[in-house]
């Protein structure tokens, strides 16, 4: 292919001026996104390589490379990992194809000063060596293709970006970072290496750079031609338990994530038996801004054997656990394992039991804790996510009762933190139901006035004003036996709750009335099923109710909201 000049994409264009105009805090992490495309280049070659362990050419060890050129004022990261065509190249660094760009730049508009974190977040990382380069050079071939299809594309960044074929004897990519003005900071050994260490220790490929040393004669640092790894290049849940530090493991969990917030809690198991596998599962502090796309990918990475297989493993976790960040190495998949056969594996299965009986676990012994610190956690936790495992009860029925326990609702007596255990532990002496009231907004959940009998009788009634309840209470009949009744729906049931006397009152009330019932239902009779006299109100003179299986007044206007 003869040099020519392609146009970016205005999607592109947009981005690269909002990343070279706003994001100059922390930029540091371009070596950080770059060092881990890096990596996954050379995920993507081993797992090729699967089928054709020919693509390994004669070099199956797969590195990384960063070394600089203080003259020139470049920077150039290296891998032999899948490298990229021609085509790939003007696709992938020409066009975005993921979704999250709009948000991720709605997030960036404006003059401010913007952490540079937000563009690994958002998986467009390539663009963030724009931060410091004025022009980047992609060197690279494709694994399989002949030297003479190598590719050069070369961009400043700005409209357009130049292509052309390429004879290339290596496989894989160099990028090639020509310095702006001022940022002559990163051409030092020690300054790389830092970054590495701090953001890219955990990659488990070996990343190299050029020995340094003092030379007495000279009197200064000189680079000698040998190169050194310069991180652990050990998967960390490869590791053993006792082995690895808790600033090892938030520091995993920022590489994986991304999210510079230590995570609310981590578990890290090798599970032995019928199906083995090992997890390293995250709970974060605060929820993403995608939490409720149910469709987004999963925060799980799929492993076979340390090799890496797909990183939205949607089977390995159910969806209402979609927050969960991890990996889970299993020793058991067959490595080229498609998606198709993940959905349908016993082990697959077995292990996906296994890691939502163990998040589930880590909630619980955050909720149940004695410690302050721990519970102060899960009520953070049931802030951020709390609306999403309420998702749980209609999905996983096999774990209802665990996640009921988990559950935290406002009710009369406080504005937040209530469990079913709480209520039940404050029910009235004959009370036999849990009472919930359903409403768009807690105050309105507050001042209905099919509250008010039972605030005259000092009964807690649950008010539930999440959009999902609706829903989780169709799937939620009881809690321990205790049956869970709308105090909106039929004729309240107080029960034994409510004595003789009243009972008898009742009564009188509804035949002295009757008249007026008759009249009242006569005129309402294209509006409303039933007119009845009620024991449920103490200040209010009417209220509507719905019949006992029907669906509630909040859920039906839901429903007209969204055009039902
Ligand atoms: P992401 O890594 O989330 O896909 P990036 O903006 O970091 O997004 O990279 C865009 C794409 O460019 C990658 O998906 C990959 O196809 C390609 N790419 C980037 N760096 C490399 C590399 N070193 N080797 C091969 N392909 C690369
Ligand atoms: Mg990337």
């Amino acid at each position: 292919m003869e040099k020519q000049t392609l146009s970016f994409q205005a999607e592109v264009k947009q981005l690269l001026h909002l990343v070279t105009h706003s994001l100059y805090s922390n930029k540091e992490i371009f070596l950080r996104e770059l060092v881990s495309n890096a990596s996954d280049a050379c995920d993507k070659l081993r797992f090729e390589a699967l089928n054709d362990a020919s693509l390994f050419e004669d070099q199956p060890n797969l590195e990384i490379r960063i070394g600089f050129d203080k003259e020139a004022r470049r920077i150039i990261i290296s891998d032999n990992g899948i490298g990229l065509s021609a085509q790939e190249a003007i696709d992938h660094l020409g066009t975005i194809a993921k979704s999250g760009t709009k948000e991720f730049m709605a997030k960036l508009d404006g003059d401010k000063a913007r952490d540079a974190n937000l563009i690994g977040q958002f998986g467009v990382g390539f663009y963030s060596g724009y931060i410091v380069a004025d022009r980047i050079t992609v060197e690279s071939r494709r694994a399989g293709l002949a030297a003479t299809e190598g590719v050069r594309w070369s961009s400043e960044g700005t409209g357009d970006f130049e292509v052309e074929t390429i004879t290339r004897e290596r496989r894989g990519t160099d990028i090639i970072l020509h310095l702006r003005e001022g940022e002559d900071e990163f051409l030092s050994t020690w300054k790389l290496k830092s970054i590495v260490g701090k953001y890219s220790d955990h990659i488990s490929l070996p990343v190299l750079m050029r020995k340094e040393s003092w030379d007495a004669e000279k009197g200064e640092n000189v680079v000698s031609d040998d190169w050194e790894p310069v991180n652990k290049a050990a998967a960390i849940w490869t590791r053993s338990k006792s082995d690895i530090t808790d600033a090892e493991y938030k520091a995993f969990y920022e590489q994986l994530t991304y999210d510079t917030t230590a995570p609310l809690a981590y578990t890290h198991n090798r599970v032995e038996g019928r199906t083995e596998y090992t997890q390293l599962l995250y709970i974060p502090a605060k929820a993403p801004f995608d939490l409720w796309n149910r469709d987004k990918r999963g925060g799980v990475k799929l492993y076979v054997k340390r090799v890496f297989i797909m990183d939205d493993a949607e089977a390995l976790m159910p969806v209402y656990l979609r927050f969960v960040k991890g990996v889970i190495d299993s020793a058991d998949l067959p490595l080229n394992v498609s998606r198709e056969l993940l959905q349908e594996s016993r082990d697959v299965r077995a292990i996906r039991e296994g890691s939502t009986k163990r998040v589930l676990s880590m909630l619980e012994s955050l909720a149940d804790s004695e410690s302050a610190d721990d519970k102060a956690k899960y009520a953070e936790f049931w802030k951020q996510f709390g609306a999403v495992l309420k998702e749980g009860i209609g999905e996983d029925h096999a774990n209802q009762e665990r996640l009921a326990k988990l559950l935290r609702f406002a009710s009369t007596q406080a504005d937040e933190g209530v469990s079913f255990a709480d209520y039940v532990s404050r029910m009235k002496e004959g009370q036999e139901a849990i009472y919930y009231i359903t409403a768009e907004t807690l105050a309105a959940a507050k001042n209905s006035p099919q509250l008010e009998i039972f605030k005259k009788k000092g009964i807690e009634v649950l008010l539930f004003t999440d959009r999902v309840d609706e829903w989780m209470l169709s799937h939620l009949y009881e809690f321990e036996g205790k049956s869970l009744q709308s105090v909106a729906k039929g004729a309240v049931d107080l029960g034994q709750l409510q004595d003789e006397e009243e009972k008898k009152q009742a009564e009188a009330a509804a035949e002295s009335f009757k008249p007026t019932l008759d009249r009242l239902k006569a005129a309402l009779a294209s509006r409303a099923k039933d007119v009845r006299v009620t024991t449920r109100l103490v200040d209010s003179p009417a209220c509507l109710v719905v019949e006992e299986g029907d669906m509630s007044g909040h859920l039906a206007r839901l429903l007209k909201q969204a055009g039902q």
